[in-house]
């Protein structure tokens, strides 16, 4: 073949071929704990790195590995792991940068759940985030101090419908030596490659649009395998004798696979955030669907964003794909096929309106999750956002008049249907 292989190709084929031993179209569900060595010196191998093999599930089982090579081709990548959620994905994608006493600068426009991990638990780490508004780009370059490993995005923040300026923050986080790290779950590989715009991991919660039907939990992480670890010393794991792992130097070692191997070797062998086999399974089936599934998520969406804009019920709309938005023209470069397929709206009559609302829905689901097939709906300061106090619920796109809508693939005109038979309850 002469051409690279087009998206919805490598969604259907890329990490699998038959099964060297049956013959079995499908990627079979190795549902096995560890794996036979052929003798003394092929086990020693493997736990050398010398030779790529399976040894335990916990490390790698080849489901799973169909999955994480499936996710790299899809985003560009070099090397990619799975992991047992998206909120697993992000602390894999930290663990090999980060020890105590270190930060990350993290924008303040994440998903509630994000927020939580990074401005609580990680603190038991000794590690930290700085919240900036990522649009403010100085503001940005002014929270990296001598202690900062990452810049921490999303490509379209969740729940806001706001659009990273992900080529900026790239250019900033390299001029600091660091990596930028990017969540693209809201807007999938289909989107979105974020490493084309300079990122050098991408986390995912495949728990959304990639298995695309609410069936797992879990999370990949991609590394671009272009990051240059060994240029300066704020990456010990990588560019120096790892102890955790009988001194080996990945970077020397490994190259480009650097991330990739310690992430096996040393992150999933002793944090064990571990995806199983049949969620692997679950997910590769989801993404073979994911760019027919991506075309109508926001087909619909931009259908019912307009709706809604024009509606006298409805305050504002947030949707970047609206000619409204002020993030239209960055979403055009960053998420040239589409602005995703979430976004929040306020209703008039603030707090006790949504919930009546969300009370009101029949076709759309009351759930807190999202990119699911279905339509979903959820009233962020009520649940997701509650925990943050007032301030941190606006800054973050999640104010008490706010409903965030997940988009699905039924028939457009049944989902406007409903929106407008809930928000007639609503407002009453
Ligand atoms: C859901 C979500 C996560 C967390 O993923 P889980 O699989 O639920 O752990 C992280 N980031 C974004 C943008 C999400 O939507």
């Amino acid at each position: 073949m002469t051409q690279p292989l087009g998206f919805d190709t490598l969604a259907i084929h890329a990490g699998s071929a038959p099964d060297p031993a049956t013959g079995a179209r499908q990627v079979p569900i190795y549902q096995t704990t560890a794996y036979v060595f052929r003798d003394a010196d092929h086990a020693a191998k493997l736990f050398n790195l010398q030779e790529v093999g399976y040894i335990y599930s916990r490390l790698t089982n080849p489901t799973v590995s169909a999955l994480a090579n499936r996710v790299c081709a899809l985003e560009g990548g070099a090397g990619a792991i799975c992991c047992s959620s998206g909120h697993a994905a992000q602390i894999m994608a930290l663990f090999p940068l980060m020890g105590p006493g270190l930060n990350i600068v993290a924008s303040s426009r994440l998903y509630g759940g994000t927020i939580t991990q990074f401005s609580q638990t990680i603190k038991r780490f000794g590690w930290s985030a700085k919240f900036v508004d990522t649009d403010d780009l100085l503001a940005v370059e002014h929270a990296i101090d001598e202690n900062t490993r990452a810049i921490f995005c999303e490509t379209i923040a969740n729940p806001g419908g706001y659009v990273s300026d992900l080529d900026a923050l790239a250019r900033i986080a390299d001029r600091a030596g660091i990596p930028l790290i990017v969540d693209n779950t809201t807007a999938t590989p289909y989107l979105c490659n974020p490493i084309e715009h300079g990122a050098t991991l991408v986390v995912h919660s495949a728990t959304k649009y990639l298995t695309g039907n609410g069936t797992v939990t879990g999370g990949v992480v991609v590394d671009s395998g272009k990051f240059d670890w060994s240029a300066n010393d704020k990456f010990p794991s990588l560019s120096q004798p790892e102890p955790a792992y009988h001194g080996l130097t990945f970077h020397a070692a490994l190259g480009s696979m650097a991330f990739t191997f310690h992430s096996i070797a040393v992150g999933l062998r002793d944090l064990g955030m571990t995806m199983n086999p049949q969620g692997a399974h679950y997910t590769l089936m989801g993404i073979e669907t994911l760019g027919l599934r991506m075309q109508r998520h926001v087909e619909n969406a931009k259908i019912v964003a307009e709706y809604l804009e024009q509606d006298p019920r409805v305050e504002f709309v947030t949707y970047a794909g609206l000619a409204s938005s002020p993030y239209r023209k960055r979403a055009e470069s960053i998420t040239p096929k589409g602005a995703g397929a979430l976004f929040t709206f306020a209703v008039k009559g603030g707090y006790d309106a949504c919930v009546k609302l969300v009370d009101s829905v029949k076709l759309f689901s009351h759930v807190a999750n999202l990119g699911d097939t279905r339509s979903l709906i959820i009233h962020p300061a009520s649940t997701t956002h509650r925990q943050l106090d007032a301030a941190a619920q606006i800054k973050a796109g999640a104010a008490p008049n706010v409903v965030r809508l997940s988009i699905g693939i039924e028939d457009v005109r049944d989902i406007i249907a409903d929106l407008d038979q809930a928000l007639a309850a609503a407002t009453a």
